[in-house]
């Protein structure tokens, strides 16, 4: 339970992955036609292990010094305590590629992460981009590696501050060695990866 009650606290998306998930496992269950199907999304879950990630730069013609290696989890960082993604600074409208395959699962407008697009990649991890220009993209479209989403801007809260894409990667399944007894927020390390260390 208490397993359940952290991962809800994660992200809407990871919450909403968990719901959708259970609510289709308890469809199957409930349904005595359907039971013997349960097994089938814990496949589907475990084949979307198996897909390899392969991460590329998602800002065009960025390099590894275009953004802090130690900006993530740095603390502290305003209402988010720390900052859970890395900041890739760019001219104003650079476009802004997909780091890896996969599908856009929505994209918004307005809050702290201003035009963002959340795209859903290999091994079930959620691909977050913010505080973009333009969005060039669209709900389910399925992306190849380096296909332009957007533009980077500066919207959201990095108004007022230089143009950058907010990069950030979320898992709903927890990765306990993550787990930092000794940095704030230190749990929740377990459900947002560093992307930097698939970038360089
Ligand atoms: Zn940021």
């Amino acid at each position: 339970m208490l397993f359940l009650y952290s991962v809800l606290m994660i992200t809407n998306t990871t919450r909403r992955f968990w719901y959708a998930l259970l609510m289709s496992m308890a469809f199957l269950v409930r349904n005595r036609s359907m039971r013997k199907w349960f097994w089938v999304p814990l496949v589907v879950i475990g084949i979307g292990f198996l897909l390899p990630q392969h991460l590329i730069i998602p800002v065009k013609d960025a390099t590894t010094k275009s953004w802090d290696e130690k900006s993530f989890w740095a603390y502290p960082w305003g209402t988010s305590i720390t900052h859970k993604g890395i900041d890739i600074f760019a001219e104003k409208g650079t476009d802004v590629i997909a780091s890896t395959n996969g599908i856009v699962v929505y994209t918004y407008e307005g809050g702290k992460g201003g035009r963002s697009v959340m795209v859903l990649g290999p091994k079930w991890r959620f691909h977050y981009y913010a505080h973009m220009d333009e969005i060039r993209t669209f709900v389910f479209k399925p992306l190849k590696r380096g296909t332009v989403i957007g533009t980077v801007g500066d919207t959201g809260n990095a108004k007022g501050k230089p143009p950058h894409l907010h990069y950030a990667i979320t898992s709903p399944f927890p990765y306990p060695n993550l787990y930092d007894d000794n940095s704030v927020q230190g749990w929740k390390r377990m459900f947002h990866l560093n992307p930097d260390i698939w970038l360089r």
